[in-house]
């Protein structure tokens, strides 16, 4: 199987069995290359584990699966050595093949630092040599939670840090001309992540002159659909910009579910360029405006509650309702109260809905703002709650503005989008509504905030992003890549998005069954908020970092991960990390408030940031002692 270059992007997973277990590791094996992953990965901890290999490679040959198998190592260069000889790939963490993690701060002259290249050199080039010989491929693979005390020390928790813990190997490899290689950047936040790659790309090319290929992934991504939509940001930012090779989604339920959200991934790239063809090229741009490395907010004013330091205001789209009556409300956060008469609003309650033609006959929500068309503004009585939508020709042609705030909708590609921009540079009350009718959506829409950023424009910015796809798996990946993507770089004061429910079969994401006719508002609403969550633009909810687990794995992180969320989905803003085993499982936690990590069988361990609190306790009460813990902490609000 050839990956890289132009070749197919590849979907790969890895099994959560116990290694040493080969038929079960097989049979899981086959239930994921069955659902058409191309690449499985199986964890090797120790060196029987590695010989182990053999006997999962060879059960699964005789039953006629020849897909690629990829060893995962850990902290053991000696299993490392045995899984070269018996599997195609092996993955090597840079974080940890070597050097140790203490969480120590260690002071390095440039000397002592060359000293420590030369040791990872002397343990490293061995492998080199046997993938070398054995024709094996190798992924250097960094995780921005397990970087070592000693690249911490000098680089800090940084994308920086993350590429040249990388680099360090790489070089080694080159120097033996060894070239088998692929490399990835994994983070659970995507601003992280994207960043890195971004960075080991240009640092290859200025270094080298050329790039290895890129597996993609965004680590400890949680599951459902909170899991999905990080992934899909990470990953599908890079993917649009034709940056990956091969992609694992990594999500805390059985690995043979990653396959077909890969696959929703892969194939808006596959087909990108068919629908791409003949259509007009997005201009070219001399200056980039922001740096694509480092997280900031695009510049822009205050209008209403939207722009500069706000939070990104959600949109709530009901131009296809047939009504709007109270009860609509609460599929948007609003729930009401008919015998107090009052509305009780949720953390994630939309900001504006936008109805179109309507305007509904009953007093709103004090905090929920109607835009609707600029005709029907006209007619509205209270223009302090009531807000018009202009299109771009509209805005041009009528005059009649409000004091407040004025919503122009304007297609990045369009003629006219140009001749707009200078009509608005001189309105401090717009805020603009941007979407493309481009194949190749985002860049374009980026391409159109990028000449804003050039010309000084500073009216705020909604995303205004459409999905035609038939399915709620899809959508959920078209929004994720295509809003994700913009808010990762700072680009975007609110989110709108729209979709079709009429074409939208009855459909589950992760458990949660939406249907179509009567909660496809609840469904976007919820797609909104998850994606300014995952941006960390705007926090409404607990965040759960989970592992996906795997051979290591000490207890069952789907129900223990499903039973935290219960008692803690309240407690908006806290990051909560719920990890596998003690081994990988601290490191891997990268910014969590609180960790519960296995440390033996039955035994679980609870942290507060990367310290220790409590050790081995009976897992039987360890979500008691975690709700203990965070009210120790003043973490805990009653629900
Ligand atoms: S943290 Fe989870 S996925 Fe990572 S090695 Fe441990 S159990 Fe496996």
């Amino acid at each position: 199987m050839l990956l890289g270059n132009y070749n197919p992007i590849r979907i790969q997973t890895m099994t959560t069995s116990n290694t040493m277990d080969t038929m079960a590791t097989v049979e899981q094996s086959i239930r994921c290359i069955e659902a058409g992953a191309e690449l499985v990965r199986i964890t090797a901890p120790s060196k029987n584990e590695a010989e182990n290999l053999r006997n999962i490679k060879s059960e699964l040959h005789k039953r006629g699966y020849t897909t690629p198998l990829v060893a995962d190592i850990h902290f053991t260069p000696n299993a490392a050595e045995i899984a070269a000889r018996i599997v195609e790939k092996v993955r090597v963490n840079p974080g940890n093949y070597v050097d140790k993690k203490k969480f120590e701060q260690i002071d390095y002259t440039d000397a002592e630092y060359a000293e420590e290249i030369d040791r990872i050199r002397e343990r490293f080039t061995p492998l080199v040599k046997i993938c070398k010989e054995y024709g094996t491929a190798m992924r250097i693979g960094t995780n921005h939670g397990s970087l070592s005390d000693r690249i911490m020390s000098r680089y800090g928790d940084t994308a920086n840090g993350m590429v040249e813990s990388a680099m360090e190997f790489l070089r080694i490899a080159r120097n033996e001309s060894y070239h088998n290689i692929i490399l990835s950047m994994k983070s659970s936040n995507p601003q992280v992540m994207v960043q890195a790659y971004r960075l080991l790309v240009h640092t290859m090319d200025r270094e080298f002159g050329e790039c290895y290929p890129l597996h993609l992934g965004v680590t400890e991504a949680g599951d459902g659909e909170d899991g999905r939509i990080k992934s899909a940001i990470g990953i599908g930012s890079l993917l649009e910009d034709g940056i990956g090779d091969t992609i694992r989604v990594s999500l805390t339920e059985d690995p043979e579910f990653e396959i077909p959200v890969c696959k929703d991934l892969v194939k808006r790239y596959n087909e990108r360029e068919k629908k791409t063809a003949g259509q007009q090229a997005i201009p070219a741009i001399d200056k980039i405006p922001y740096s694509p490395f480092e997280y900031k907010r695009r510049d822009s004013y205050e209008v209403g509650n939207a722009g500069k330091k706000q939070v990104p205001v959600v949109v709530a789209d009901f131009m296809q309702a047939g009504s709007i009556g109270h009860q609509d409300l609460q599929a948007i956060g609003y729930t009401y109260n008919e015998a107090t008469d009052k509305w009780n609003i949720g953390d994630a309650a939309a900001d504006y809905i936008y109805t179109g033609t309507k305007k509904p006959g009953f007093a709103l929500p004090g905090t929920l703002k109607i835009i609707c068309d600029y005709e029907t503004w006209l007619t509205a009585e209270d223009k302090t709650k009531y807000f018009p939508l202009y299109n771009g020709a509209s805005y041009l042609l009528h005059n009649e503005r409000s004091g407040i705030m004025n919503f122009v909708s304007v297609d990045a590609s369009s003629a006219d989008a140009s001749e707009i921009l200078q009509k608005i540079r001189k309105d401090d009350t717009v805020v603009l509504c941007i979407w493309s009718s481009h194949a190749h959506t985002m860049p374009s829409v980026r391409r159109y905030i990028m000449e804003l950023m050039n010309q000084n424009i500073k009216c705020p910015v909604i995303l205004a992003v459409e999905s035609h796809e038939n399915n709620i798996d899809d959508q959920l990946i078209h929004f994720s890549a295509e809003a994700g993507a913009l808010l990762l770089d700072g680009m975007g004061d609110g989110i709108w998005l729209m979709n079709d429910p009429s074409k939208l079969v009855n459909a589950k994401v992760s458990g949660r069954t939406y249907l179509a006719s009567n909660n496809n508002q609840q469904f976007i609403n919820n797609t909104s908020f998850s994606i300014l969550q995952a941006t960390r633009t705007r926090i409404s909810k607990t965040e759960y970092i989970s592992c996906p687990s795997c051979g290591r794995t000490l207890f069952d992180l789907q129900e223990t991960t499903a039973k935290i969320r219960a008692v803690t989905n309240h407690l908006k803003g806290l990051k909560i990390a719920i990890m596998g085993c003690i081994v990988n499982g601290p490191g891997e936690m990268a910014d969590a408030d609180f960790g519960y990590v296995g440390s033996g069988p039955g035994k679980i361990t609870l942290y507060k940031g990367k310290e220790i609190v409590k050790r081995n306790v009976d897992s039987e009460i360890a979500v008691d002692e975690l709700i203990g813990l965070l009210r120790d902490n003043k973490a805990w609000i009653e629900p």
